[in-house]
């Protein structure tokens, strides 16, 4: 560990401008938290190019200092480390929660003055770790940080991963595994859980807790008596645009509980999330996920369930007369279906190349999509086939209903400038996604012989999914059989 002033020293040249807003609400949304004593930091990854866009400059650290740093040994100046309070539904079910391995260091002020959390995830006890360790595995770290970096790069809002540092410490779960602890950066980490927790502890501190949300993420929003109503109006259409760029590349998030889900419109909580290959709209990874609660096509249904979650908490916002303030809730939940379609149709319309919209549109994409789950069709493959200027030697694309299928769509295409509607294809429908063989591969590498390589080959193709890129073919293919493949949540 470097002795303190060299510390304050090479801290002040990172560049940090800390603010600690979260810190003046009300005290009871968070407790003071610090981070645990790691016996030998090492970076594993660092995200230079993220450090750039928010101003900071890493490359003026020794690696000894930035393992410190991102180990939580050495605190940036001006951070005030809490613990957020929060409560939320899993699987249906209401729990209290909180940051039970998470610290919040406070508020960094990029140079355009975006405010974004800086959050270690792994970083030991808090008030709010219940039975758990606060700590966090190397391979699961690695994992939201592969993830993370790729929904980025499709430009679909998430929380980013900033660096990932092994903490020299064994953890126990099946097994015993490397500690680790992630640098998660987010617009902010208020979820619709922090709703609930703060609607039980009273009116001042939802309110306070709302008016926050609304100037940090809704800042158009007029001053004026409707505003809590307009504000859950903005949530449920940011919710219905992400979830619709979900489906558009099969992102299968798996743990879609009320305290993951981001007030500001963000994908939060990388843990069993996976992405499907052969399109089956029943597609679920997570190990727990029994039902299918959280299966592929059961996203949009369960975000307006967890919408609903969130308006109950609002309702004392939205009008003092209860029968009243309902009415106005339910109007916006029954809405969200068509919020979300709309989004939905929109985003196919361009995966296959169509600008204008017609009736029939959305007949021409569920047949598509049909025969893709009869056929058990590569989801990103098929379209990025679609994309190209002629269509890959493959029997599939020669059988009579695929065919039929084509003809009708180049005769709706012939609506449209041709050529744009490549490029428009091209910039939508991915070539390469964190397939989820490559990413187990470049995790078992990077736990088992401390080769971080593979993951750096994986994040360098997956930082431009829509270049074409043929000598990278072999990235873009699905694994041969990934019919048992099951994600965790929280190791
Ligand atoms: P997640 O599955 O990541 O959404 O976490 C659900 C809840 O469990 C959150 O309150 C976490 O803080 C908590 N949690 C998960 N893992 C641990 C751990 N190892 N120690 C303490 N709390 C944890
Ligand atoms: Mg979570």
């Amino acid at each position: 560990m470097p002795t303190p002033t060299e510390t304050v020293a090479e801290e002040n040249t990172v560049g940090w401008r800390f603010d600690n807003t979260y810190t003046r609400l009300p005290d009871d949304l968070f407790a003071p938290a610090q981070p645990a004593k790691a016996p030998e930091p090492r970076v594993a990854i660092l995200n230079h190019r993220l450090a750039t866009e928010m101003g900071l400059n890493l490359d003026a650290l020794s690696p000894e200092a930035a393992a410190a740093l991102f180990a939580g040994q050495a605190l940036p100046e001006g951070s005030q480390p809490i613990a957020q309070a929060y409560a939320g539904h899993q699987y249906g079910g209401f729990t209290i929660l909180g940051d039970g391995r998470a610290i919040l260091l406070g508020e960094h002020r990029t140079p355009s003055g975006q405010l974004l959390d800086i959050q270690f995830k792994g970083s030991g006890l808090t008030p709010f770790s219940r039975r758990g360790d606060g700590k966090a595995a190397l391979g699961p770290m690695l994992r939201e940080y592969i993830i993370s970096e790729a929904m980025a790069a499709f430009g679909i809002p998430t929380t980013r991963s900033l660096a990932v540092v092994t903490t020299g410490e064994r953890i126990y779960r099946d097994g015993i595994l490397k500690g680790a602890i992630l640098t998660r950066i987010a617009d902010s980490h208020i979820r619709v859980g922090t709703f609930e927790y703060a609607v039980r502890r009273g009116a001042a501190t939802l309110q306070a807790l709302a008016d926050y949300a609304i100037a940090r993420h809704y800042p158009d929003l007029a001053d004026g008596p409707g505003k809590y109503l307009e504000f859950f109006r903005s949530v449920a259409d940011r919710q219905a645009a992400l979830i619709a760029r979900w489906q558009h590349v099969g992102f299968v998030h798996g743990v879609m509980n009320t305290d993951n889900v981001a007030i500001s419109g963000e994908t939060i909580d990388y843990g069993p999330c996976a992405f499907m290959n052969a399109y089956n709209p029943a597609t679920v990874f997570s190990s727990i996920d029994h039902g299918g609660r959280y299966a592929y096509d059961n996203q949009p249904a369960i975000t307006q369930w967890n919408l609903a979650r969130l308006a109950e908490t609002l309702l004392s916002l939205f009008d003092p007369d209860s029968e009243k303030a309902i009415a106005l809730a339910t109007e916006v939940i029954e809405d969200f279906p068509n919020r979300f379609d709309a989004y939905w149709l929109a985003g196919m319309r361009k995966k296959l190349g169509l600008r204008t919209d017609e009736a029939e549109d959305a007949d021409l994409i569920r047949s598509l999509l049909d025969w893709m789950q009869k056929t058990r069709a590569d989801f990103t493959n098929t379209f990025r086939d679609l994309s190209s200027p002629e269509l890959p030697a493959d029997d599939r694309y020669q059988a009579p209903e695929f065919q039929a299928w084509h003809t009708r769509w180049r005769e709706r295409l012939g609506h449209e400038d041709s050529q744009g509607a490549a490029a428009l294809m091209r910039s939508v429908n991915p070539a390469f996604i964190p397939r989820n063989h490559r990413v187990e591969a470049a995790l078992a590498a990077a736990e088992s012989r401390d080769d971080l390589s593979v993951m750096q080959r994986l994040l360098d193709v997956l930082a431009s999914p829509y270049e074409d890129r043929p000598e990278l073919a072999e990235y873009r293919e699905p694994p041969a059989d990934e019919s048992n493949y099951r994600t965790f949540c929280g190791t």
